[in-house]
Parts: C-alpha cells; sequence; structure tokens
C-alpha cells in the first residue's frame, strides 16, 4: 500500500527508560485482577456520575500503546478523545514540561505573565485560518473556550442569540450543555439551561434526503434561523466542522462555506468548534480549512497540548479585542505547563508532518473498513476525514443497511476490541457509531494490528 506521508516516527523514552515496545500483548484477561481491585476502591471512592469507557487502569503510555497496571498492553484507537495526536509520552512535550516543572508552575498570567503563553497565541495566530489580523486567548477545557467564544460573539456584536446544531458537542457547563443536543447522558436532570441557545438542522449525509447537496442542507438550516431566531439576533453560529461526540458527521461540501457567507452577510460571526478536529487530526492543521472556510473565531482544546489542559479562542483581532479589558480570563488559563507542552506539541506537529500522518492513517484505515462493509451490511455507513474515522452500524434488512441505528452491535463490536487489547470509543446521538481517533504517530504495523481485532469483532458481531 502506498502512503501519502514518511512514516512518523515513534515516541522515544525519556532518558534512562526503557521504551514501551509499540506492540499489543495480553497478559490477564481484560480487565486483569489488579484494574479490578482498583475498580473496586474506584467505586468507594470516586463518584458515580464520572464513567469509564474501559476500566483498565493505566501505568503507563507511549506512542499508541497503553500499558495497563496487570502487564497488558493495549493499543489505543481513542488518543484520550483526540487529545493526544502527537502520541503519548511525546519526547518534546515531556522535555519542556518537565523543564516549565522545574522553572515555575503558575504565576497566573492575569497577575505577573509569561512568555510560554505570548508564544502560544503567536502560534495560533500563525496557524488558524482566520482572515486578516488575529489574536488569540487561552483557557483550560474545550467548555470553557466555547463559552469565552459566545462571550466574545456577544461583545463583538452587541446580541444575544447563539445558533447551534443538530448531533453538537459544544461541553457540560451550563452554557455549553444547552449548546450539546444530546440529552443523556449529557443534559437530561442537568437543567434550566442558558437561554438565547437555538439549533438549527444539520448536513448528515447518511441520514438526509438522497442527493441534497451542502448548499441544500445550508438552506434548510437558514430558514429555521431566519424564521425561528432572525438573522439580526445572531451573535454567533456555533459548528463543528466534522461533528465528534454526535456521530462523526462530516457535513455535505458546501454546507458549512455557505453557513460562512450567511454569517458575514448577516453581521453574526461563524464560530468553528475544532476542540475535536483541530491539530492535524482530519489531515490539515484545522478542519475548516479542507473547504477553504475562514472563521471569526476558532475554538481550540484537545490536540493542543499533547496532554496537557489547555484550550483557547484564537480569532479575528477586532473580535478578540472587543471585550473590555479584564473580561477574559480565569485563575489556570494558560498555565506555563500546559503552554511548554503545547509547544513541544506543535513542534513535534510540524516535525513529524502529522497532517501527511493522519491522511495516510485514513487511506489506510478506510481501505480495510469498506472491505468490512462489503462483508457486514451493517456497517451502513464508513466515514471521516484523517484520523478521525467512524463506522455507523444500522440494523439490517433482507441483507440490506436501513437507517436504523444499532446500538447494541456497535457496543458488542467495542466490548470484543476491549477484550482483545483495543481502546475503541463509542458516539453518536443514538450510540450506534464507533470511531477511530488514533495518536497520529500510530506505526502502520500497529495499526494494521488493531484493525485485524476490528476485523474478528465485526464478523463475529454482526450477521454476515
Ligand atoms: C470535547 C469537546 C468539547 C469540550 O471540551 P472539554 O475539554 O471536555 O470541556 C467542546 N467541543 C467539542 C467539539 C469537543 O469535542
Amino acid at each position: 500500500m502506498t502512503t501519502t506521508a514518511p512514516r512518523p516516527q515513534t515516541a522515544a523514552p525519556a532518558a534512562g527508560r526503557e521504551p514501551l515496545e509499540q506492540v499489543r500483548r495480553l497478559v490477564t484477561e481484560v480487565p486483569g485482577p489488579r484494574s479490578r481491585a482498583l475498580q473496586e476502591r474506584r467505586l468507594a471512592a470516586v463518584s458515580k456520575g464520572v464513567g469509564s469507557t474501559l476500566p483498565v487502569f493505566v501505568e503507563r503510555a507511549e506512542g499508541a500503546v497503553l500499558r495497563d497496571v496487570d502487564g497488558n498492553q493495549l493499543i489505543d484507537l481513542g488518543a484520550g478523545i483526540a487529545v493526544v495526536n502527537v502520541g503519548h509520552a511525546q519526547p518534546r512535550v515531556v522535555e519542556r514540561v518537565q523543564q516549565q516543572v522545574a522553572d515555575f508552575t503558575h504565576t497566573c498570567f492575569m497577575v505577573t505573565p509569561y512568555e510560554e503563553y505570548v508564544a502560544v497565541c503567536e502560534a495560533l495566530v500563525r496557524l488558524a485560518p482566520v482572515e486578516g489580523p488575529a489574536k488569540a486567548a487561552l483557557f483550560n477545557t474545550g467548555s470553557e473556550a466555547v463559552e469565552n467564544a459566545v462571550k466574545i460573539a456577544r461583545h463583538a456584536t452587541g446580541r444575544d442569540a447563539v445558533v447551534v446544531f443538530d448531533h453538537a458537542y459544544h461541553g457540560r457547563t451550563n452554557l455549553t450543555m444547552a449548546m450539546t443536543a444530546k440529552a443523556m447522558p449529557y443534559k437530561k436532570g442537568f437543567g434550566p439551561f442558558a437561554g438565547e441557545v437555538y439549533r438549527a438542522p444539520m448536513s448528515y449525509p447518511f441520514r438526509d434526503p438522497e442527493g441534497m447537496t451542502g448548499e441544500q442542507a445550508a438552506q434548510r438550516a437558514i430558514r429555521v434561523i431566519e424564521s425561528q431566531v432572525g438573522a439580526d439576533q445572531v451573535a454567533c453560529v456555533v459548528i463543528e466542522p466534522v461533528q465528534g461526540e454526535g456521530g462523526f458527521i462530516e457535513p455535505a461540501p458546501g454546507f458549512l462555506p455557505a453557513l460562512a457567507a450567511w454569517c458575514r452577510e448577516n453581521g453574526a460571526l461563524f464560530v468553528a468548534d475544532e476542540v475535536q478536529t483541530g491539530f492535524a487530526r482530519t489531515g490539515d492543521v484545522f478542519a475548516c480549512e479542507r473547504e477553504g472556510v475562514r472563521p471569526d473565531l476558532v475554538t481550540i482544546a484537545k490536540g493542543v497540548a499533547g496532554g496537557l489542559p489547555l484550550a483557547g479562542v484564537v480569532g479575528r483581532a477586532d473580535a478578540m479585542d472587543a471585550v473590555h479589558s479584564g473580561g477574559l480570563g480565569g485563575t489556570y488559563g494558560g498555565n506555563p505547563v500546559a503552554c511548554a507542552a503545547a509547544l513541544g506539541a506543535l513542534e513535534a506537529m510540524a516535525d513529524l508532518d502529522l497532517t501527511g500522518a493522519a491522511l495516510a492513517i485514513q487511506e489506510r484505515m478506510t481501505a480495510r473498513l469498506r472491505a468490512l462493509q462489503a462483508q457486514r451490511p451493517g456497517i451502513g455507513d464508513v466515514r471521516g476525514r484523517g484520523a478521525m474515522l467512524a463506522i455507523e452500524v444500522v440494523r439490517t434488512d433482507g441483507g440490506a443497511a436501513t437507517l436504523e441505528p444499532d446500538a447494541a452491535g456497535a457496543a458488542a463490536i467495542s466490548a470484543a476490541c476491549h477484550a482483545a487489547g483495543v481502546v475503541t470509543l463509542t458516539c453518536g446521538t443514538f450510540g450506534n457509531v464507533l470511531r477511530f481517533l488514533p495518536p497520529l504517530t500510530i506505526e502502520p504495523a500497529l495499526l494494521d494490528d488493531a484493525l485485524d481485532v476490528l476485523e474478528t469483532a465485526v464478523l463475529s458481531a454482526l450477521a454476515g
């Protein structure tokens, strides 16, 4: 198979450590006895409100391998939910973090600033596909970035209304819960929610009427916005260029450009929530670059800092400067250790050509996933971009796919992968989507091994 990029380098361990061999290896059942004992302690001390996909307790991680407390080595196809794009224990991240921890860990940028924060903002300003001069501000989590983008948009426009989409995921804080679509588990019983949040229909090619173009889907959304919100009320339209938790839904081509154009014509800000899609994940540094869309604001988090908590908003300088001094911030926002990690992760992204690596993963994986789809019609859709790929599992009727979601099928496949030592995640409004988010540095042989496991799981879980 040809790949579009040179093979990315593996993580090298920090000085004096044995490298963690990039292979899957099971020495106990999964989870093993030590993980089960820790799970007992966890259930006694940790709130049940916090769940885990796979109760395997991790002792060490490097590259695309997690080693658990029982000595099992698992292949990580989740990357901590699209966070360690640069691989676990990426040496450039480890070195900078260790140095920064020794230098200082916190002053609060709002009290006495430091260079690392500025350097991260400079990098974001350089990378973000924003038209004209740009500026940035740093926070801790994706939810916080989205909240701050809304604050900025409201100041910049003097308007209140926020438009979001079906299947959207923007976080779990009060405002972002209102913006997130799915009730269970994110919203149920947690209201009342923030006001002035309106939902428009998304472009969802697998479920939209056959042949509906992105333009048509955008007009469908715009009709809802104009009739139910009013064009002159909209502060911002917030959208994930490829939806994440909602099911890895890639809108039809033309959808995002048409929405961005509508925003421009109507004085609303177009906000790309690139928290999950950002930092080379989709084969571009930011997913909205693919169609040349230039957002007014971009929210970032997950992949920016190689696993440390860091988030930000980067956008048009006039909008970013619309807020009064002191109106944005937070005690830990742009923490120096997280900023040092980000500088290492951004360096790795460029040096290791991780956008090229994401495209190579796409090529390698989609070929296998499509071959599986040909054998199992319950794989209704194979989709995604770069190393953000998914299969949507549906019921079949007479050997043909229907649109009826099969969450149990997706769960069975995922459980079989977990038992065999491959960490997979599910997602989707209907819970029937299996998503794949490997670290972009994953070695081809390791990825192939994970795909072999997935193939066995799919063939046994779904009917032929
Ligand atoms: C994960 C995610 C968020 C929320 O990020 P947190 O860091 O969990 O608060 C927001 N938007 C998108 C698109 C995400 O994927």
